[in-house]
């Protein structure tokens, strides 16, 4: 840690850079470079993130005592460049606290603006601005935002209202006023009075009259706020680690609510929600930083473009629009021109597309924060690959932007085009991030998380969502606000999230105390159903039927790109030939495991191998046997169909028999009846059948051991499945695998019964096919013997489900009863059932790799346990030098990319 913890910004001194977020966080190392830049930006300090650890290990009094002086010296600093003092009565410099940590946490930590107002400096404002109610406005801004961030007044209950805020309504209904920009200059004199009472009543205590006083309690609040439960929560959520600690800006402020020649917003260089490359955001005249994300009052749009495809939204009509909602572009044409140029300077200088935040101070543009903009997977995907066709970034960039799981997002159901025409619009609002949602409607987060926990879809519905409801919001299927826009943070945070939300859904009336909304007087209540469009902004009643998504253009140029670069194969886990089909048509070059035994429940074919495990001798399962090899023959012909030219590894029976009868006695019963046998036996034979670790117990290649007929009929049913396909033109490859083996024995003797049976079919039918026998390693004894197993099998398949399992002792099943501390107290960082765990179980993994290619070159390795889908695994399978990887169908497309970003990043 070094001791300098305070880097000014300014035109005349800039000390830090972009390429100093871990020290200054993004919004700190992106305002210094703004500055470097020649942007204009007011200036300001950044307090490091290592004072942030210094706060949280040592407390309040010894930060202020290690940074006081340096912090005098940077506000000394910011005075000059301003020409004002701060504290000062006549002419007061203003200034903003804000977090700003290393990764973008978009409304979980805390702000303060307006700092360094009191009784005598309001009047000093009011006189140097020549703007009375301004000066007023802005001091009972400050009290408001302070009296809630550092001195802790918040609504009582979650349904209550802000205290602040219930002071506000009296007083607009008492003046008859809808609007705070209706308010007199007395009405805001009283309201700080009365902001001032309510904390004494309270507190006990007064509002700070002191700057400085005033300015330590901003600047420990925020650095208080990095340990908040929303930024811890959303921490969780994203791996972010709680030691990087945030920075604190304190800017000088600059003001939008000056009058009809200032204001304020936010805006994209592209479409957050769409990725489109068009230049967007929304605006307000004579309002202040956080209006507009708030959602208190709609904004206006920026471009003309944007603000009339707002209007056909909005159902508001072109004179209309151009009369009350005209965008910045038409009020203030130069100001947009500079934004413009400004933005496009940003984005060519990040290469990437930026988050932007400005304020317009009487007729002068200010930039107050840039950064890397949050958005939907599809716009992530579309950014990237519109930015490399424009030459901003090369094809290594392009891949490493898209962080693989966002891809799940554009392989989310969409509605179906029918199903939607018939279903009843109720309302309309933005389009703010894509997806089809149909849930019951909730409206409270945590309500959102009981109803969730107890299998419940829902829609979560607010007045307009605030930081606290991130809960609720990761829980529900879709959003749904009433008020904000397009940067609203409902809108801003569901977009991260890849969730469905419509925002700013004007007709709509929300009580939140009655549990009702309203829309064209017909009320829905907690509980009912709605379907929300987040690609359109339209919200239906009742349930409306999904379908599968078609895959985009960029997404399929992202792929393709993706190919090139990677060199792990991605083959699928799949069992029936819809599932391979899916798997063909997300890019699977194979299928890496068939589990045959998921077969055995369909139809009535069970009946068949409950009588195999019913009798009591080999004649009797051989006659059972017989009844499912027709069966067995069929599902597998299916698989070579689908996968023609593609090779098909199918793993012989592997769960403990006991898994395919009834354990209760309302089902034995019904199972007795059906055999035609009685009660006693079939009991009798579950008890037999009953094991205390099945895991470990009688499964796997131990079956084909004890039983070798099952094995036998298993090989004859692939061999000639195959044959027909070849039959029918079909170019076959067929892999056979065997389970659990632990020592080459066990893999010798299945081989044996394996190649007989096929020779015999091979004579029977006068063809022969080539195909390969190999085996799962999947137990940690396999692992360590992999090279005398290599010998005999000609691939492996990692099994790294089981070989998690037994190496770390935790079994599959029980995991979730200790797991949850287990993560919370850092024992795991992740769950290893997840993402592989690399020193432990990875260790043999690398270990068998290397023994198998000793003894025979060229074998093929694979892994076909959970991990082939997790990024991270991928990553870790791609640097030990695996062939392939094997995931389920609906996870090849982040596979696909995972694997190329292995290969560029190792
Ligand atoms: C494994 O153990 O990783 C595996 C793929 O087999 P199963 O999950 O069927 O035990
Ligand atoms: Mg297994």
């Amino acid at each position: 840690m070094s001791n300098k913890f305070i880097y000014v910004f300014g035109p005349s001194k800039t000390e830090g850079a972009a390429d100093m977020k871990n020290l200054l966080g993004g919004k700190g190392a992106n305002l210094a470079e703004m500055c470097r830049l020649g942007i204009s930006v007011p200036p300001g300090l950044t307090i490091s993130t290592e004072a942030c650890t210094v706060y949280t290990e040592q407390g309040a009094q010894s930060i202020q005592k290690l940074i006081e002086a340096d912090v005098k010296q940077g506000m000394a600093f910011v005075e000059k460049e301003m020409g004002k003092k701060f504290g000062d009565a006549a002419d007061p410099l203003l200034v903003s606290v804000r977090s700003g940590s290393r990764a973008s946490m978009p409304g979980m930590m805390d702000t303060i603006l307006n700092l360094g107002l009191n009784d005598e400096a309001v009047a000093g404002l009011a006189n140097k601005s020549g703007n009375e109610r301004f000066a007023w406005d802005s001091y009972r801004r400050f009290i408001q935002m302070y009296g809630d961030v550092v001195m802790g007044l918040k609504p009582e209950s979650k349904e209550d209202h802000d205290p602040f805020e219930v002071i506000i309504d009296e007083i607009k209904e008492k003046q008859g006023v809808e609007l705070d920009t209706d308010l007199s200059t007395a009405d805001l004199k009283q309201m700080v009075n009365e902001f001032k009472a309510m904390i004494r009543t309270r507190l006990g205590r007064e509002f700070p009259n002191d700057p400085w006083e005033q300015l330590w309690g901003a600047v420990m609040a925020v650095f208080q706020s990095w340990n908040n439960d929303r930024a811890v929560y959303y921490r969780q959520m994203n791996d972010i680690p709680g030691s990087w600690g945030t920075a604190v800006n304190i800017q000088s402020m600059v003001f939008g609510n000056l009058g009809q020649n200032s204001g304020t917003g936010v805006a994209f260089t592209r479409d957050a929600a769409s990725g489109e490359d068009i230049f967007n955001g929304e605006f307000l005249i004579n309002a202040q930083g956080e209006d507009v994300v708030a959602g208190i009052r709609t904004p206006q749009q920026i471009t003309l473009e944007g603000s009339r495809r707002w209007a056909e939204l909005a159902l508001v009509s072109e004179a209309d629009r151009a009369a009350k909602f005209p965008s910045l572009e038409e009020i203030m044409p130069a100001i947009y021109k500079e934004l413009l140029k400004t933005e496009t300077a940003l984005e060519n200088h990040y290469k990437d597309m930026q988050d932007i935040e400005f304020t317009i101070q009487e007729g002068k543009l200010w930039m107050l924060q840039t950064r890397s903009a949050k958005r939907t997977g599809a716009a992530l995907v579309r950014t990237s690959v519109e930015m490399l066709k424009q030459g901003l970034i090369d094809e290594k960039t392009a891949l490493l932007r898209v962080a693989p799981d966002r891809l799940n997002e554009l392989l989310h159901p969409v509605f179906d085009g029918q199903a939607i025409k018939k279903a009843r619009l109720i309302a309309s609002g933005l389009p703010a991030s894509p997806g089809a949602a149909t849930g019951q409607i909730v409206f409270f987060a945590d309500e959102a998380e009981e109803w969730v926990a107890q299998g419940k879809d829902v829609i979560l519905v607010r007045q307009e969502t605030s930081p606290e409801d991130l809960r609720g919001m990761v829980v529900a299927k879709g959003i749904l606000t009433a008020r904000g826009g397009m940067t609203s943070h409902a809108a801003v945070v569901a977009r991260g999230m890849g969730k469905c939300c419509v925002s700013g859904a004007g007709s709509v009336r929300v009580d939140p105390k009655a549990r009702t909304m309203t829309v064209d007087g017909v009320v829905y209540k907690e509980g009912d159903w709605v379907s929300l469009d987040g690609s359109t902004g339209k919200v239906y009643e009742g349930k409306v039927p999904t379908k599968d998504a078609e895959l985009s253009g960029d997404f399929g140029t992202l792929m393709e790109l993706a190919d090139r670069y990677k060199r792990l194969a991605i083959r699928a886990n799949a069992d029936t030939p819809e599932d391979a089909k899916v798997a063909r048509n997300f890019g699977a070059v194979g299928i890496g495991l068939c589990r045959t035994e998921h077969m055995f429940f369909e139809g009535d074919r069970i009946k068949s191998v409950r009588e195999m495990i019913l009798s009591q001798d080999e004649a009797g399962r051989r006659k059972a046997l017989a009844k499912l090899l027709p069966m067995q023959r069929g599902d597998f012909e299916g698989l070579f169909l689908e996968m023609d030219g593609l090779p098909v590894t199918i793993r012989l029976l592997d769960p403990p028999l006991h898994e395919f009868l009834p354990h209760d006695e309302a089902g034995q019963t019904a199972m007795a009846k059906e055999m035609g046998v009685s009660y006693d036996n079939i009991k009798h034979r579950v008890d037999d059948l009953h094991e205390s670790n099945p895991m470990m117990g009688h499964r796997g290649c131990r079956l084909g051991i004890s039983y070798p007929e099952i094995t036998e009929m298993q090989a004859r049913a692939i061999i000639e499945a195959a044959l027909n396909a070849k039959a029918k033109g079909r170019d076959v490859k067929v892999e056979i695998m065997i389970p659990l083996v632990t020592t080459v024995r066990e893999f010798n003797a299945q081989a044996k019964v394996i190649r007989d049976t096929i020779a015999a079919v091979f004579k029977e039918r006068g063809v022969e096919i080539s195909y390969l026998l190999g085996t799962m390693i999947e137990t940690p004894r396999g692992a360590l013997v992999a090279d005398s197993i290599g010998k005999q099998a000609e691939f492996f398949s990692f099994g790294t489900n089981d070989l998690t399992q037994m190496t770390l002792g935790f079994s599959r099943d029980d995991i979730g009863k200790f797991l949850p501390f287990y993560l919370r107290d850092g024992m795991y960082e992740q769950d290893p059932f997840q993402s592989i765990d690399q020193k432990g179980v990875g260790l043999l993994v690398k270990m068998a790799v290397e023994k198998g290619r000793a003894v025979r070159t060229g074998i093929k390795l694979g892994v076909c346990g959970e991990h082939g889908g997790d990024p991270a695994s991928i990553d870790f399978f791609h640097r030990v030098g695996l062939d392939y990887v094997s995931c389920s169908p609906f996870r090849v497309p982040i596979a696909r990319l995972a694997a190329a970003q292995a290969a560029i990043s190792n």
